[in-house]
């Protein structure tokens, strides 16, 4: 299937053909007959399936079809990170077309965001919470609204943002195009969905175990204590080119970047806690190549678009394994190599057993200088147990410069 099958106007073609795609996604070409139809989605795909332009094609095209300028499409998404990669995605697909965008996300002061809506926009991308203040400040209405995105529904009921939604949803016209996308569907999320959509099409791509399977991963038992040493002698290997250290707690992304500082390894962390300029520097610089190292959390992390990272380090493991999938995506995007790492201490083994049952894989044990018996006995793992060399010592992988072999 190429693009010109899907029907796809000649200004779409070209910003598509500029992006340098050449074939739809599994979602892109399921998706999009569907909604240039006027149909109602529900997606279940995760970051990295090509689900944003499976959305934003569709919906500028559907735009072209009258030209008032109005607020005729909002998209939700549960990061401001998110919003701002969806509003690129909105200015790279819509290039050649006249729609104006504008990104609303808390935070920030909402000045220059007043600003941006009262000059007139066809398209926002939004967080919850700015939005229904400024809905609520009389500074935007939703009455033109005829398409509707909720992106990443799953991750905006762990946030606690149902009751924002549901106010929102409230307030948009009965007669709209909408399209919810979500990773996982619980219960919660299949019941907002149902309160939110018409006779949906239902599109699923790339069950979590089928996407993870392209990326090799291993496991090091570690002790808590030696983790910071581990990271990084790993980071000395030069095929580790761009990594994406995960931790749990924002206080930890704050200790390892001070650790690795401290050694002469250029690292930042977005988190929370850092300003909205803060992170946004940290991004341009991880991808400018600034910094090798970008160490994050879960949520900030979350949706975050940048090709080419080499390796995902899990410095902690997540207490909710789909949290793990979602981590590991971020290398192997778009169908290039990846690698994920990961560190499991022994009061995380409960964690691992439980991200290998999700995603259907035993994880490679990794041999490492800072082996523990401790924490890899506590998982009753089959592992080998690290290489000796002559002299009886374990043996570092550091100087290994080849590629670690993975077992499938
Ligand atoms: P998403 O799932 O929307 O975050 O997209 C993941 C990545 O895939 C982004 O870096 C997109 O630029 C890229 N992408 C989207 N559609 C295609 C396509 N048809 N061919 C190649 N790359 C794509």
């Amino acid at each position: 299937m190429s693009f010109q099958q899907l029907n796809l106007i000649e200004p779409l073609q070209n910003a598509v053909a500029q992006q340098g795609y050449t074939t739809p996604t599994p979602i892109q070409a399921k998706a999009i007959p569907d909604l240039l139809a006027g149909k109602d989605l529900i997606g279940i795909a995760q970051t990295g399936t090509g689900k944003t332009a499976a959305f934003v094609l569709p919906i500028l095209q559907r735009m072209t079809e009258k030209y008032p300028r109005a607020l005729r499409t909002l998209v939700l998404a549960p990061t401001r990170e998110l919003a701002a990669q969806i509003g690129d995605s909105f200015a790279s697909y819509g290039k050649f077309l006249k729609f104006k965008h504008t990104v609303i996300f808390g935070g920030v002061g909402q000045g220059p965001q007043v600003f941006a809506l009262s000059r007139g926009v066809d398209i926002v991308i939004a967080t919850p919470g700015r939005l229904l203040d400024l809905m609520n400040q009389g500074r935007v209405s939703l009455r033109d609204v005829e398409f509707f995105v909720l992106d990443e529904a799953d991750r905006m009921l762990d946030m606690g943002f149902i009751h924002d939604i549901k106010k929102i949803i409230g307030r948009l016209p009965q007669k709209r195009q909408s399209l919810f996308f979500s990773a996982t569907m619980s219960p919660q999320v299949s019941q907002l969905a149902h309160q939110l959509l018409r006779n949906p099409v239902r599109v699923e791509v790339a069950p979590q175990a089928t996407t993870v399977e392209r990326i090799k991963q291993g496991v090091f038992f570690v002790d808590s204590a030696a983790k910071e040493k581990l990271l990084l002698e790993l980071l000395l290997q030069k095929h580790l080119t761009r990594v994406l250290v995960f931790t749990r707690t924002k206080h930890r992304a704050n200790k390892v970047v001070s650790y690795l500082s401290s050694h002469n390894v250029r690292t930042d962390a977005i988190h929370g806690n850092k300003s909205q300029g803060a992170r946004t520097q940290a991004l341009q610089n991880f991808k400018s190549g600034r910094t090798k190292v970008l160490v994050a959390t879960d949520i900030a992390a979350r949706g975050i678009d940048i090709d080419d990272i080499s390796h995902v380090i899990n410095f902690e493991l997540p207490n909710e394994p789909e949290s793990y999938v979602h981590r590991i995506g971020r290398t192997a995007r778009a169908g290039a190599e990846g690698t994920a790492y990961s560190f499991c201490s022994a009061d995380e083994r409960d964690f691992l057993r439980d991200i290998e049952r999700l995603i259907r894989l035993k994880i490679e044990v990794m041999p490492h200088l800072y082996h523990s018996n401790q924490a890899q006995n506590a998982v009753g793992s089959v592992a080998r147990p690290p290489p000796r060399n002559q002299r009886g010592r374990s043996r570092s992988f550091r100087p290994r410069q080849d590629k670690p072999r993975f077992r499938r």
